[in-house]
């Protein structure tokens, strides 16, 4: 698997540091728990999407784009990277956001991610919640070439065989990690939402044979449907890299039980635990999906599912902006 046959930018800080979490484990009574941190990815505050921008924007650059268009919710962590992604190769770039939540307040809409796209230059229009965004897409994507543009439209997330081979990459840097470390990774846990980064890691932690489970928890869609997501994109990001018959379904494995009341609101749970790793390991999570992902993990330590000798490791696939957006839901009293 020689990802450098594909086209690249370089974007990410790499490779991302791989660290133990001793007070939360100590707090948890084991198993060792270890964090992968992409959300250190360095740009734009960082996250899992600056390693799929790397292979998007340079299939972008390759195709002759001058333009790059995608979409997301309001608070999206992906429409943010690509604005500023696109921003350091002089691309412009257009983003579609959805009103996916319905949230009305001023910190929602503004503040957060909203504020950092529009610092890196981008444009936006709005669209509402449950129309088929990636159709949207194609459509707006029509109206610039109309215009005489170049545009490279993203699908939501960068979650296609291009994007995720950032993840393929990942997955190689987290072996050789680990192997560096004596490190025997038992499970890797991820935040999973339009599947790219459950679907990268699969697929090259299975294509090289590495013998690490990943468990995805999941952030919208229900179980069945995460990982028939995850499975075909594995599949096809595989068949991109000339490889076929490499993953099985089986493989696939996502845990939905901590959506709570739905995408972009977080539990009480998700609340919960954002404020146990910031307090205890200094680390900050988000709202919408590692501190679910975190939510996941640490109740899933509770009910005793992972042994207690075992070593696990939480991607951290950033998103610390959206907390901008979310104040009123930590429920702090105001100075005086
Ligand atoms: C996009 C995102 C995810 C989910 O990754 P997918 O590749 O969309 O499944 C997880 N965490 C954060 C912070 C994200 O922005």
């Amino acid at each position: 698997m020689q990802l450098s046959r594909f086209p690249r930018v370089r974007l990410a800080h790499l490779p991302t540091p791989l660290e133990p979490m001793p007070r939360l484990t100590a707090h948890l009574g084991g198993p060792q728990i270890w964090i992968k941190r992409d959300d250190c990815t360095g740009l734009s505050s960082g996250g899992n999407k600056t390693r799929k921008l790397e292979y998007l924007i340079g299939d972008a650059l390759a195709q002759g784009a001058d333009m790059v268009l995608t979409q997301g919710a309001t608070q999206s962590n992906h429409a943010r990277q690509t604005a500023a992604a696109a921003a350091k190769f002089g691309l412009a770039c257009h983003l579609l956001l959805e009103d996916r939540t319905g949230k009305t307040d001023e910190a929602y809409r503004a503040n957060g991610n909203v504020l950092l796209d529009f610092l890196h230059g981008a444009t936006a229009e709005e669209r509402p919640a449950g129309i088929d965004m990636n159709a949207e897409l194609e459509k707006v994507a029509e109206r610039f070439r109309a215009a005489g543009r170049k545009p490279y439209p993203i699908v939501g997330g960068g979650s296609n065989p291009v994007g995720a081979l950032g993840y393929v990459g990942a997955a190689q840097e987290l072996m050789a990690q680990a192997t560096e470390l004596g490190l025997t990774i038992d499970t890797l846990v991820t935040a999973t939402g339009s599947a790219g980064t459950q679907a990268g890691l699969v697929a090259g932690l299975v294509a090289a044979r590495s013998g690490i489970p990943v468990l995805g928890i999941g952030v919208r869609a229900p179980k069945e449907k995460q990982e028939d997501n995850v499975f075909k994109l594995a599949e096809k990001t595989l068949a991109h890299m000339g490889l076929a018959d490499v993953v099985q379904r089986s493989d696939v494995v996502a845990n939905c039980d901590y959506v709570g009341p739905g995408y972009g609101f977080p539990a009480p749970g998700t609340i919960a635990a954002i404020k146990l790793v910031a307090e205890l390991e200094g680390i900050l999570l988000d709202p919408v999906y590692s501190g679910k992902g975190m939510a996941g993990l640490i109740d899933l330590v509770k009910r005793g599912f992972f042994a207690k000798a075992s070593n696990i490791v939480f991607l951290h696939t950033g998103g610390s902006v959206a907390l901008f957006g979310y104040p009123q839901d930590f429920g702090f009293a105001k100075l005086a």
